[in-house]
């Protein structure tokens, strides 16, 4: 019994001894997270545009990673969803929609996210921008679920100079409202600068830059659409205005970097949360949509937001760490849950605490372009519709009736082009079998869920947002 007790004890000192070692070793870098919301995958230089300029973003292009095969979810919550716990959202109940601003579910807080994982391990930890995980209750708010300072929108969309939606105010600095003037994206990065310049060197930081452009409605200050007088489609040339001004944020923000002295121990991502639109339909609530052209451009990919083609999910995206990350492009998988035990791999913080993860740690693509052994992975599993990769090959599966199946291989066909189901029925069927095992381990989706309640109860027209008598869970301190 006591050689039982002590060699338990030896293991549990080997143990954390271990776990000492690799947060020692590991380089701890600042991470500053930069996500754009509804950006189209050829709407910046480095991807190709031709009419909208975005020096900043594509000098990170140039000097680091670029992923050409980075997968997010569909749209806005469920990406940030994947995000924060390495998980994908079908087993939360996130996978379907948007959190809408008339709703008040958001995601479980029995998820262990990565802020609060980064935090236990020594960082502080910041969001400046968007959450789109929960804003009728505050123990969903970013304060909450391991952010020590928060500063920006808790719906989805806003106006982006009022920072309102229907006349209910979405703007909070560390749970507060705030009214000022300013237009969104610049208020986000000046934000992020005066957070790094007075940061300094103390702690290392995970800073989660979350834009919410160039996302509906769409909206620029003037000198920025003026910069656009190529473009003549109007709604195309305020677009351009909104992403070049994203563009001068990101540039302050390196610039910021270099000047704190830090930008050799930081390691910048960037991407878009999902594809840019191409269906009114998935655009947003504030824009009148019958009244504008689409303008967003996914370049090769087809659809577009919402959907489960390329279009809505293999986003422009790039990492950039000066030394520590060989320029050049990518072609491995890396999909969004990846990120999470990515950059606690890097920050020496454990994951213990997180239900099983999704993602693997991707750290050997992004520095060295050695293979993550990433082959599959779940586009998304709902009750009514499902996509699954397998190698090359992917299988969208649409279970309404009249169903229908897509099978498509996307080495040989990135544009999903060739439907190749009638040709390879054995793959089609063991493809659709992996397809019902996972939608057996599915949560049913909150949105479906909270919008039969809306049905049932009668349309609720404004923004949730709490009183403080709403109040629950603990902030960070
Ligand atoms: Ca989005």
């Amino acid at each position: 019994m006591r050689l039982a007790s002590l060699l338990a004890a030896f293991f549990l000192f080997i143990t954390q001894a271990l776990a000492q070692t690799s947060a020692v070793n590991a380089p701890r870098p600042n991470i500053v997270y930069i996500v754009a919301d509804d950006l189209g995958w050829k709407d910046v230089g480095f991807n190709g545009a031709t009419d909208i300029k975005t020096p900043n973003i594509d000098a990170l292009a140039a000097g680091g990673a670029k992923l050409d095969q980075f997968y997010v979810q569909p749209m806005c919550t469920p990406t940030r969803a994947a995000l924060m716990t390495g998980r994908y959202p079908f087993r939360y109940g996130l996978q379907t929609a948007v959190i809408p601003s008339t709703s008040s579910y958001g995601l479980n807080t029995d998820e262990w996210l990565l802020p609060q994982a980064l935090k236990e391990a020594g960082y502080d930890t910041a969001i400046i921008g968007k959450w789109h995980l929960g804003h009728a209750d505050k123990k969903f708010w970013p304060r909450q679920r391991g952010f020590d300072y928060q500063y920006g929108a808790m719906i989805g969309e806003l106006d982006y100079f009022t920072h309102d939606e229907k006349g209910v105010l979405d703007w909070f600095r560390n749970n507060e409202p705030v009214r000022e003037e300013g237009y969104t994206t610049t208020l986000l990065g000046a934000d992020a600068v005066k957070y790094i310049q007075q940061h300094g060197k103390k702690n290392p930081f995970f800073l989660y830059l979350t834009f919410n452009a160039p996302h509906t409605p769409y909206q620029a200050p003037k000198e920025y659409v003026d910069r656009f007088p190529n473009i003549e489609e109007p709604t195309r040339r305020i677009y351009a205005g909104m992403i070049s001004a994203l563009d001068d944020e990101v540039g302050r923000v390196v610039q910021a970097l270099d000047k704190a002295g830090l930008r050799d121990n930081t390691l910048i991502v960037f991407h878009s949360d999902n594809g840019g639109t191409r269906n009114a339909m998935f655009a947003g609530v504030m824009a009148d949509m019958s009244k504008v052209k689409i303008p967003c451009d996914n370049g090769p990919y087809r659809e577009g937001k919402g959907t489960l083609f390329e279009g809505a999910v293999r986003v422009c995206a790039i990492a950039n760490w000066p030394g520590k990350i060989a320029p050049g492009s990518r072609e491995d998988i890396v999909h969004a849950v990846d990120m999470y035990p990515t950059i606690a791999g890097l920050a020496g913080a454990s994951t213990a605490k997180c239900k099983p993860l999704d993602g693997i740690d991707a750290w050997g693509v992004l520095a060295q372009n050695t293979p993550s052994g990433r082959k599959e992975f779940v586009y998304n599993i709902e009750p009514f519709r499902a996509a699954i990769r397998d190698g090359d090959w992917k299988l969208i599966w649409r279970t309404l009736l009249p169903s229908s199946v897509d099978l498509y291989n996307i080495k040989d066909d990135p544009s999903e082009t060739k439907n190749l189901a009638a040709q390879y029925p054995e793959r089609v069927a063991a493809m659709q079998k992996k397809i019902e095992e996972l939608a057996r381990q599915a949560e049913k989706p909150l949105f479906l869920i909270d919008q039969f309640k809306v049905v049932q109860h009668g349309m609720h027209g404004q923004p949730v947002l709490p009183t403080d008598e709403d109040y629950s869970g603990v902030e960070t301190p």
